[in-house]
């Protein structure tokens, strides 16, 4: 099946084409040279999801799915949640958000956080969610050079290397993003199958 990845990220695409498999396409944003940034209007990952991948459907009518991810830390009651992006400012810079996390987490001893993905599929105007989560710890410092965003400060439970440190295999193996995927996949596998 044709199916549009309605974002921006380049990372996020990378993520999701190491996941597609053989059985679908993956067709993004840039094949249609459409640069505009899509916007993300409220506090809940869900909406966010579902409104990125309506404007698309409706922009393309072509059977689309979007995501929002948030990093969700508990000491710090959920947040920088949906509002991870722009947590420091609306620059939506990396080094600036991890740098945020970090001096607010500074000496609390409860580092526990997670990362959560939404994907919202729209397909024939129908629209399905999936979720995804992964839960570790947010270390003292970053560390490590892949991934992008938090991936530096994130190290999830059961391992000793943060998401940065991790091949891109790896942190697909287990990631938030890796988990919706697999859901949306499973369903669109069932539903579809020939
Ligand atoms: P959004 O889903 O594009 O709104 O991303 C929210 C924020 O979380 C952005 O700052 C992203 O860089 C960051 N983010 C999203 N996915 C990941 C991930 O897999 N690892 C680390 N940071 C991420």
């Amino acid at each position: 099946m044709k199916l549009l990845f309605a974002t921006q990220n380049k990372n996020k695409v990378d993520e999701i084409n190491r996941l597609i498999g053989s059985q679908h396409e993956l067709i993004t944003l840039a094949d249609l040279n459409y640069d505009l940034e899509l916007e993300e209007s409220t506090m809940l990952l869900e909406e966010n999801a579902l409104e990125k991948a309506n404007h698309i459907y409706q922009e393309f009518n072509m059977n689309c799915f979007s995501e929002d991810t948030g990093l969700e830390v508990e000491a710090l009651n959920g947040a920088p949640g949906a509002l991870s992006a722009r947590y420091a400012g609306e620059e939506k810079d990396a080094e600036d958000n991890m740098a945020k996390v970090l001096a607010e987490m500074n000496n609390l001893t409860n580092r526990n956080a997670q990362f959560r993905t939404v994907i919202a599929l729209v397909i024939d105007g129908k629209e399905f969610l999936y979720e995804g989560i992964i839960k570790g710890i947010i270390t003292n410092k970053k560390r490590g050079a892949n991934g992008f965003g938090y991936d530096p400060i994130f190290q999830p439970d059961g391992f000793t290397k943060t998401f940065a440190e991790m091949t891109a295999d790896e942190k697909s193996a287990i990631s938030h993003r890796a988990r919706a995927f697999a859901k949306m996949k499973e369903f669109l596998e069932s539903e579809f199958a020939e």
